[in-house]
């Protein structure tokens, strides 16, 4: 019989003890986030489905980049800086965006309501007026009057990356104060770059951005940023880091003529590794032949080596967030394959299961030892037959054989999936919010926060039925539900040595939970 443990030892090497991913491990037989959170533990505390949010995981990934950048510089000899930018529509939750900040990104705005945020982390002394805040996307007149404001309100270094001439217009005749601008480079439409997903409708092409150019030179605005994305999880390096160096050609040029411009921008595309147990992309590589290419396309044209801005929203969030979802009943599913139905919805709760055919890490938190089944998931809270996973066309799902109460664990859920999905409201089948757990790190404490999961209160009043629709629901629904049900403090569990094969008591947050558990009892 071939075990579920023996199938990932095959597949992966996995002995089933010690490091599993750069952010998940496995020690004693427990699933540990981060080397710290028991996610057992949090399941049996708080039940499934249940989404943990671990926001230690954001300041490690950006703390990471800039130690790559850094080996980077040092190997490449690279003289300019590196930025590191969070892109904030990967995830805008506030508890996130703070994270990011304080672990020392700069800001990348994508809409109008994004530059409110900003304005006002900066108010709230969040975000601090050194960081630059790139505005990127097209423009429409509540955009360009988030950025004006937030200009004339005394912010420097707000950077309006253009996507068309008209944006510029408008902001050279009404932005009062010394402006900083980039350009977004377009490739040519006229010639399909299958490669270039990101340049087909973004930006300008390179005679608008000679335009532009001259449209600011003279005034008392200056460009500074040259932006050229390329896609999103890009894991092939070298291509990505061929099709960036045409881009900083076309940087250096416009720079030998522009001496205001010192930024190459080279947007988002960090891959995460949350999506595939077996990732492998050599970040600090991939900055190094970025550097090198840029030093040597600058030295051509005889200017200084520009800072490199990366601006990455994927790679900063998708680890930090887990699902938690119970496995409520199965059924054959032809000869080969059963349905493990969920008690959940990945259709509502991850949606890009279904728009970009994505593919997470889904592992079991027990039974590793049980007989290995090959299985699709669907969705039990919604009646919804595209509420499957993975999707028809990619090979089944390896899992244990079932067991009551088998909780199966969803990685790499913090990018984009809650944006998609929407926070609040009503979902698919009205799938409700499940109960979340956040837990911050403040100083030498955790902080962990509950949020209850969605009433049906809340999604009925989103669907505009007035109060009297819950009459026939027996159990009273207390009113108004608090929004955070309990915060509790504990010490920061000391961490193990990364990847040491040494046996040692699981570092988790077992036992400082107790506490919680208690008031969670009383509340009951
Ligand atoms: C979406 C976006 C990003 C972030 O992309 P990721 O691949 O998630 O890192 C960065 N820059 C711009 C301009 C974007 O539109």
């Amino acid at each position: 019989m071939q075990t579920y443990a023996d199938y990932l030892k095959d597949t992966y090497g996995f002995e089933g003890s010690g490091v599993l991913t750069d952010f998940l491990s496995r020690r004693d037989e427990r699933l540990l986030l981060g080397e710290t959170v028991d996610l057992a533990a949090l399941a049996q505390q708080y039940g499934a489905p249940l989404e943990v949010s671990f926001c230690p995981l954001i300041t490690q990934q950006v703390q990471r980049m800039l130690d790559y950048a850094t080996l980077a510089q040092h190997s490449s000899g690279y003289q300019g800086e590196f930025v590191y930018a969070y892109a904030t529509k990967a995830n805008f939750s506030e508890e996130v965006v703070r994270t990011a900040l304080k672990a020392g990104a700069h800001y990348e705005t994508s809409a109008a309501a994004d530059v409110v945020i900003a304005h006002h982390l900066w108010r709230q002394g969040v975000l601090s007026a050194e960081r630059y805040i790139f505005c990127n996307g097209s423009k429409e007149r509540a955009y360009i009057d988030g950025i004006l404001a937030l200009r004339h309100a005394g912010y420097e270094r707000v950077v309006a990356v253009l996507d068309d001439l008209d944006e510029l217009d408008t902001l050279l005749a009404e932005c009062h104060e010394p402006l900083l601008f980039g350009v977004r480079e377009r490739h040519d439409p006229a010639v399909v770059d299958r490669d270039h997903a990101g340049g087909e409708r973004f930006g300008m092409t390179q005679a608008e951005i000679t335009q532009a150019t001259q449209r600011i030179a003279g005034t008392q605005h200056q460009l500074i940023v040259y932006h050229a994305m390329v896609g999103s999880q890009i894991e092939d390096a070298a291509k990505w880091a061929a099709r960036l160096e045409r881009s900083a050609r076309n940087y250096a040029r416009l720079a030998a003529v522009t001496p205001s411009l010192t930024l190459f921008n080279f947007g988002g595309g960090m891959p995460t590794s949350g999506y595939e147990l077996g990732f492998k992309f050599d970040y600090a590589g991939f900055l190094t032949s970025l550097m090198h290419n840029v030093a040597q396309v600058c030295a051509e044209q005889g200017i200084a080596q520009p800072a490199i801005v990366a601006e990455c929203g994927r790679y900063t969030v998708a680890n930090h967030n887990v699902y938690l979802i119970e496995v409520g009943t199965t059924k054959q599913a032809g000869a080969l394959e059963q349905w493990y139905l969920l008690n959940g919805s990945l259709m509502v709760s991850a949606p890009d299961t279904l728009i970009v055919d994505q593919e997470f890490v889904i592992l079991p938190l027990s039974g590793w030892d049980a007989a290995l089944e090959w299985v699709r998931l669907g969705g039990r809270r919604t009646c919804d037959s595209d509420d499957l996973y993975p999707r028809p066309h990619r090979p089944a799902l390896a899992l244990p054989r079932f067991q009551p109460g088998m909780v199966l664990a969803v990685f790499g859920v913090g990018a984009y999936q809650a944006m998609i999905g929407g926070r609040g409201g009503a979902h698919h089948c009205l799938n409700p919010e499940m109960r979340r757990v956040i837990i911050e790190q403040d100083g030498d404490q955790l902080v962990l926060r509950e949020v209850l999961p969605q009433g049906l209160q809340a999604m009925m009043t989103a669907l505009g039925y007035n109060r009297e629709v819950l009459e026939p629901v027996r159990q009273p629904v207390r009113q108004p539900l608090p929004v955070h049900a309990s915060v509790e403090r504990m010490p920061l569990p000391a961490r193990p040595l990364r990847g040491s094969r040494r046996r040692q008591p699981a570092p988790t947050l077992r036992g400082s939970l107790r506490a919680t558990r208690a008031y969670a009892a009383g509340r009951a």
